[in-house]
Formats: C-alpha cells, sequence, structure tokens
C-alpha cells in the first residue's frame, strides 16, 4: 500500500493536451503526455489512455507497447494485478526497447511488492538493478532507484536504502520534479536509519524544493516526518499546528493513506497536549477510514490513542477493546515489515547460497584440470597441487562460514532490538505467550513487568538523542543485571520495557524489581555521572490477572499509570482488579524525579 503509493506517483508534467487526429509523431507525443501526466492530472490520463487505446491499431508496434505499459500501470493503480501482470509480460516478451522493458520491470517490483509477495518483489529488483549499469535514460534509472529505495526503506534495511537514495540524489541534478520524489525519498531513509541530526533543517529544504516544483503531495509527505520528529521531541503544539495547516490540502487530493497518517499524528499529538474531543476525532477517522485493511501504521496509533483515552477516562472496557485491538494491528504492521525484512534476506542468502555453489563448482573444474597436468609433471607439481587444495578448500569453507553467519545474524536482527540488543516487542510478545501458556499448562505462577523511565523527554531535550541513547542502554544494562536466563525482556517502544519472569511468586519478583529500581538510580549520587534517571514499574501477576499476556499487560499498564501519578521512581502492583493497589515496596527515593 505504501510502496504502491508513493512508486506508482512516476512521472509528472505539464504538457497541453491536444485533441490531434493519431499521425505517429502525434501518437508518440499523446502517449509521452499520457505517461507524464498520471499522478497530476490522473483524468486526463485516463482520457488519453482511452484515445489511445481507441486508435491502437494505428499504433506502431513500439508505440502499442507503450500503451501496453501505461496500461499496465492504471490496472496496477486501481489493484487490478492480473491485468496489469497480463500486459506487463507483453511488453517484457514483445518490446525490443530496452528502456520500456526496464520502466516494466520497475513496475512489476512494485506491483508484486503491493500484493506482499516480497520474495519475488526483491529477487526481481536484484535483476533490476543489475541491468541499472546498461540503461542510460535518466527517468528511467530514477524510476528504479526510487523502487529500491522505498522497497529497502519499508523492509528495514536502511543503510542500502540511504544508498540507493544517495546514488539518485547525485544523478537528479536538474530541477525538475524528480528531484523532490528524491528528496522524498532520501529523507525518508534519513528518518528511518534514525540519522536525527539537524533533520528539521533538511526537511524543511526538502518542503522548499517540493513547492518549487509544484508538488504539493511529497511537500505533505515530508511534513509528516517534520511533525514525527515534533512530536518525538516533545513538541505537539508544533507537530499540531503543522499538520492543521496543510491537511485540508491532503483531503483535496484524496490519497487516503496521506491522510491517515495525518490523522493518526493529529490524534497522539492531540492527546499529548489534552485536547480529548479532538484526538478522539482524529483517531475515528483513521479508525473509519481503514477500511479493509486492519493493519498499518496509522490504525495501530490511531487504536493506541482510543485505548489510552479510554483508559484515562476509567472506562476499562472500552479500553481493553482497543487495546487488544492495537496489539492485533500493531502486531499486524511489525508481522507485515518482519515479512518484508525476512523476503529480503531469503533472498539474499539464495544469493549467496547460488554463488557458492557456482565457486564450488568452478574449483572444482580447476581441481580436474590441475590434476590432468599433474599425471603429466607429477613430481614438481605435487606440492603446488597440495597447496592449492588447500587454498580451495579453505576459500570454500570461508564461504559456507560466511553464509552461516549472515544467516544467524539475522535471525538475531529480526528479533533484537537495535539500538539495546534486547528482544524487541513482535519477539518479546511470541515469547511471553508461549512461556505464559507453558506456565499456564504447568499450574506455575509468572509475573509482567512494565518499566517506563521516568521524564526521559527531559533527558532527551537537555542533553541531546544520543545523549538519551546512552542512558536507555545504561539503564536495560542495569535491570539486566538482576534478571535470570529464564526471563523475557524486551523493549516494547521508546523508553518502555517488559519483562515476563515465569515461575516465579509476586514476593520474589517484587525484590527483584527494586533491585533494579535501585540499579537505575545508583549513578544519581556520583557527581562525576552528570545524568541521572529513575524509573516506574508496573507489576501483574498471574495469581490475580490470569495467564493472558493482554490482561497481564493492561493490569501492569494500569500499576504503571499509578506508579507515575504516585510520584514515580516507585514499583506499584495491580490486584488484578481495575484500581490497581500500591505495591509493598513502593518507596520514594529522595531528590531522584
Ligand atoms: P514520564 O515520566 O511520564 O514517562 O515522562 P516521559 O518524559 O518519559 O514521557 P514519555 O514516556 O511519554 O516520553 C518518552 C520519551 O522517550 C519521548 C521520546 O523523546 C523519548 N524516546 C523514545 N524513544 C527514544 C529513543 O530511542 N532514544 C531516545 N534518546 N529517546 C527516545
Ligand atoms: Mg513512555
Ligand atoms: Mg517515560
Amino acid at each position: 500500500m505504501v510502496i504502491a503509493g508513493w512508486i506508482l506517483l512516476g512521472l509528472s508534467g505539464g504538457i497541453a493536451y491536444a485533441a490531434v487526429p493519431p499521425t505517429v509523431d502525434q501518437s508518440a507525443s499523446l502517449l509521452k503526455e499520457a505517461d507524464s501526466s498520471r499522478t497530476q492530472n490522473y483524468d486526463r490520463f485516463l482520457e488519453l489512455l482511452r484515445h489511445l487505446d481507441e486508435q491502437a491499431a494505428k499504433l506502431t508496434p513500439e508505440q502499442q507497447e507503450y500503451l501496453h505499459y501505461l496500461q499496465a500501470w492504471q490496472a496496477a493503480y486501481v489493484g487490478d494485478y492480473a491485468t496489469s501482470d497480463r500486459l506487463a509480460d507483453t511488453v517484457l516478451t514483445h518490446s525490443r526497447d530496452s528502456v520500456l522493458r526496464f520502466k516494466t520491470d520497475s513496475l512489476v517490483v512494485n506491483s508484486l511488492a503491493e500484493r506482499s509477495r516480497y520474495e519475488d518483489a526483491f529477487r526481481r529488483l536484484n535483476l533490476l538493478l543489475s541491468r541499472l549499469q546498461t540503461i542510460s535514460d535518466p527517468d528511467a534509472r530514477a524510476l528504479a532507484l526510487t523502487v529500491a529505495t522505498l522497497l529497502y526503506e519499508e523492509s528495514g534495511q536502511y543503510d542500502l536504502a540511504w544508498n540507493y537514495a544517495d546514488q539518485l540524489a547525485n544523478e537528479t541534478r536538474q530541477p525538475n520534479d524528480w528531484i523532490c520524489k528524491t528528496g522524498y525519498a532520501r529523507l525518508a531513509a534519513l528518518y528511518k536509519a534514525g540519522k536525527l541530526d539537524g533533520i528539521n533543517e533538511k526537511l524543511q529544504q526538502g518542503i522548499d524544493l517540493c513547492q518549487k516544483v509544484g508538488d504539493d503531495l511529497y511537500a505533505n509527505g515530508i511534513r509528516l516526518y517534520l511533525a514525527r520528529v515534533a512530536l518525538q521531541r516533545g513538541h505537539s503544539e508544533k507537530a499540531i499546528a503543522l499538520l492543521k495547516s496543510n491537511y485540508d490540502a491532503v483531503q483535496r487530493r484524496g490519497y487516503s493513506w496521506l491522510l491517515s497518517q495525518f490523522d493518526a499524528l493529529l490524534a497522539e499529538a492531540y492527546f499529548g497536549t489534552g485536547q480529548i474531543a479532538l484526538s478522539k476525532q482524529s483517531a475515528l477517522q483513521v479508525v473509519a477510514r481503514s477500511g479493509g485493511n486492519k493493519y498499518s501504521e496509522s490504525l495501530s496509533t490511531a487504536e493506541r490513542v482510543l485505548y489510552l483515552m479510554a483508559k484515562s477516562q476509567g472506562d476499562l472496557r472500552a479500553a481493553l477493546d482497543h487495546h487488544e485491538r492495537y496489539m492485533a494491528s500493531n502486531n499486524g504492521w511489525l508481522d507485515e515489515v518482519g515479512a518484508r525484512a525476512l523476503a529480503f534476506q531469503i533472498v539474499q542468502q539464495q544469493l549467496l547460497a547460488k554463488k557458492l555453489q557456482l565457486d564450488t563448482l568452478s574449483k572444482q573444474n580447476q581441481i580436474l584440470q590441475l590434476q590432468r597436468n599433474l599425471d603429466k609433471k607429477a613430481s614438481e607439481t605435487s606440492r603446488l597441487y597440495i597447496l592449492l587444495l588447500l587454498t580451495v578448500l579453505a576459500f570454500i569453507g570461508f564461504w559456507a562460514y560466511r553464509v552461516k553467519r549472515s544467516q544467524l545474524r539475522f535471525m538475531r536482527q529480526a528479533r533484537r532490538d537495535g539500538l539495546t540488543d534486547i528482544f524487541n516487542r513482535q519477539h518479546f510478545v511470541n515469547e511471553a505467550e508461549q512461556q505464559l501458556q507453558y506456565c499456564r499448562k504447568a499450574g506455575r505462577e509468572a509475573c509482567l513487568v512494565l518499566i517506563d523511565l521516568d521524564h526521559f523527554k527531559a533527558v532527551n531535550d537537555t542533553y541531546g538523542h544520543a545523549v538519551g541513547d546512552r542512558v536507555l542502554k545504561r539503564a536495560v544494562a542495569a535491570c539486566q543485571a538482576h534478571l535470570r536466563s529464564t526471563d523475557i525482556f524486551g523493549r516494547l517502544g521508546g523508553e518502555e520495557f517488559g519483562i515476563v519472569l515465569p515461575e516465579c511468586t509476586l514476593e520474589q519478583v517484587l525484590a527483584r524489581t527494586e533491585r533494579m529500581r535501585l540499579a537505575i538510580v545508583e549513578v544519581c549520587g556520583d557527581p562525576a555521572e552528570e545524568i541521572c534517571v529513575s524509573a516506574s514499574f508496573g507489576v501483574a501477576t498471574t495469581k490475580h490477572s490470569g495467564h493472558d499476556l493482554r490482561q497481564l499487560l493492561v493490569h501492569a499498564d494500569d500499576a504503571l499509570y499509578r506508579a507515575k501519578r504516585e510520584g514515580r521512581n516507585r514499583v506499584s502492583v495491580s490486584d488484578g482488579r481495575s484500581k490497581p493497589q500500591l505495591g509493598a515496596v513502593a518507596v520514594m527515593a529522595e531528590g531522584v524525579q
């Protein structure tokens, strides 16, 4: 959805339409006009397509293939992939124009990704990129590089995305509208790769550039990131002002993906500033617009806001409902992203394995050759032969080791949080559910602990994000020192963490959380240590809440909320009912807030 939405916005331009009789030259210019008007004037594009289709018999074979390409694009745009595939196949089989075939291949990669066929998409993308050096047409190159950038970015391969975005930027020097699309892809990669230094200025430059070439859609796409940065830095009012002043333009454009992203961020920002009615309105708009697509980033954000809202209003039934939907949509969304990353890795592994196989074959040939030669000059070359054989074996061994190592690294990456190296949310949920199921069957008790660092925004605001990251790592290490190897520790998002402690009584868990709490504030008295941070803990036990992870999360979150309200830097325990009780070990450490 996201990928196609953006990539399919191919070229745009402003060649005037003229209803001319179709000579060969005029047909060529109509085709070109159709190509360039697809995104800025979709109605005109359709009109031209109809007109050209009626005149198809009078087009040259190459022009007919060009028309097929445009029709394939249009079919994919409206989601008719069967037609799009058929037309694209025709072009790929019959056209002699390598640039047209190249553009068609870019379209195919994109529509495969759109249908979640990521393995096929990456396989074809690899082929496409291997042909890049043979293509000099700037638009065809820009299209392929954009497809690569966004597909890698959507699959979490930020460094690769960044490389292609960079190449795209270097190749696009003229002030045409590609420079704006390129800028968008580049900035999105920058944001997602977490390279946030000076990001506001860069985003603003991107917006200015898009406005200069008249591309409002992409300018608003970039504004989305500007608003995200503002929200992340706690500037909710700024995010609201930015989103609101551009909301009408996005609505007029009718691109529902972007509109939902705007609404989701507005819901979050309004909630952050206590404007509950407006927050609810925006969140409900996202839900209404989500239609059949249950798994999207914006829906996940909206459901989370609705959950927090219902909880703060004491409507626990609605809170539970929204929490369930939030979890479902968030997991679904993460699964989607995970599936892309997995497909990428699978294709990389297959390429590597193929290369290894080819290398082995070629080395075997060389050995055979050597053997033949050896028969002739047995004595003087025997030593050389043995040496070569050993080198070859070492080489093959090295490759096999590399393949294995990259497989292991990938498995680890898919499950771990990049900053802290503990489980990511998705893996935490999977592991926690399995463990709780085991405890339920075995009739054992388990506890869930939620941790949220206190006033962490202030750490970022005072010392900067990089220092904030270091503090996060330090807090994780402090907790880890008090966990057993069977405990499941994960980063649930931002500066929130979850721990499932199986086969543990509440008393044992409280003793442990207390040690973690103290370990986090341990540095506070040290004059050499400038950053002092504390954390609040919410604890739920299966004894009171049952073995359902969602129920435990809601209760632990209630307890955490209570710990925050009671003054932070403390542990609070849920009794499994709606109102959590303050835990026996709740302690207020002096001087730490
Ligand atoms: P509270 O005590 O109420 O929890 O206050 P808080 O400031 O911690 O509030 P909240 O939990 O809402 O804020 C979380 C902040 O954590 C917002 C964001 O700036 C910061 N944050 C989230 N993820 C990261 C990250 O990966 N690195 C850094 N440095 N900061 C992050
Ligand atoms: Mg938080
Ligand atoms: Mg916090």
